[in-house]
């Protein structure tokens, strides 16, 4: 993924809960500042004063919604509704699982809203900004379900993933006071996607509708080399990678984990941090969990 500076820098505002850092707003605020859009971050909540307030002082452009929970749309509704209500004339946007599955019904329930980024949403985010800042036709983004003004949906097709993890900027944590914790915790991402195909799962499905791999991995060295910012320059010893599933699948994937492991042991961080990843029980082999506990050099809990 090729990132240019935007012609016109916007001011964003990005909207969620922020339990475990919420790495998916963070990838999108890295990557619109990436292009040189200012970037801000709240926190979801169902009293839409504080989100008004904040809305009118800051006068975004741009207001991304993240909505991880099927059950919270109707609480979404009510809160952009209120922003409207304010005169709030911001493009509005939402993301996430639920809303890529299904925009349509997303945007008829959410009224206030413009648009859908559909899938993964980097790419599409920032064509949307560039469309937005040079007042052209951002209904027509790729990746898109928008609005138009007659209030017909427009469904555009899908993008095609980003091919290389590495391409995307670190998560932008510049708010979070990591340093102010007893216990300074970062929540990490070494892969997106998961090739599995349980029954009652969306990660699989949600990798597949882009047409690409149903798991990318950043390099190690990417990956170690973000644990080491994050210890140095910002007191993180514990981190909680995020992988949809860090060992799927087979000898590659625990080949990766286990070179993770290994350049980790090998830096300057090798038995001062600990970890926590998730996987399937039946990837486990002996020979893996001993690698993977020379990330912390302690124990392993399982
Ligand atoms: S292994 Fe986990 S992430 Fe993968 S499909 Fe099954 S439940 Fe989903």
């Amino acid at each position: 993924m090729l990132i240019k500076k935007a012609e016109a820098p916007l001011q964003t505002l990005f909207v969620g809960f922020q339990d475990q850092d919420n790495l998916g707003l963070r990838y999108l605020m890295a990557t619109a500042g990436a292009a040189g859009h200012h970037t801000d971050i709240e926190t979801f909540s169902d009293d839409p004063a504080v989100l008004i307030r904040k809305v009118m002082a800051d006068k975004p452009d741009f207001i991304g919604f993240s909505l991880i929970f099927q059950f919270m749309t109707a609480k979404f509704a009510v809160v952009i509704d209120a922003l409207r209500q304010a005169g709030v004339t911001a493009h509005v946007a939402l993301g996430g699982h639920y809303p890529s599955f299904d925009p349509k019904e997303v945007l008829s329930v959410v009224n206030g809203a413009d648009s859908v980024i559909r899938f993964e949403g980097e790419a599409t985010l920032l064509d949307l900004l560039a469309h937005l800042g040079r007042g052209t036709a951002w209904q027509e983004t790729e990746g898109l379900m928008a609005r138009l003004d007659d209030g017909a949906i427009r469904e555009n097709r899908l993008r095609k993933q980003i091919m290389r993890l590495d391409d995307i900027p670190w998560p932008d944590r510049g708010d979070i006071a990591y340093e102010r914790s007893e216990r300074p915790t970062a929540a990490i991402l070494g892969s997106r996607g998961c090739p599995w195909n349980c029954d009652f799962c969306s990660i699989r499905p949600f990798y597949e509708a882009q047409d690409g791999a149903l798991r990318r991995l950043r390099s190690p060295g990417d990956v170690v080399a973000e644990m080491r910012h994050l210890y140095h320059d910002r007191g993180v010893a514990l981190f909680l990678f995020q992988d949809d599933d860090f060992l799927a699948t087979g000898a590659r994937a625990r080949n990766w984990a286990g070179d993770v492991a290994d350049l980790i042991a090998d830096s300057d961080i090798g038995g001062k941090v600990a970890w926590k990843m998730s996987c399937r029980s039946d990837e486990l082999r002996p020979d893996i969990i001993r690698r993977l506990i020379t990330l912390s050099g302690r124990r392993c809990r399982m």
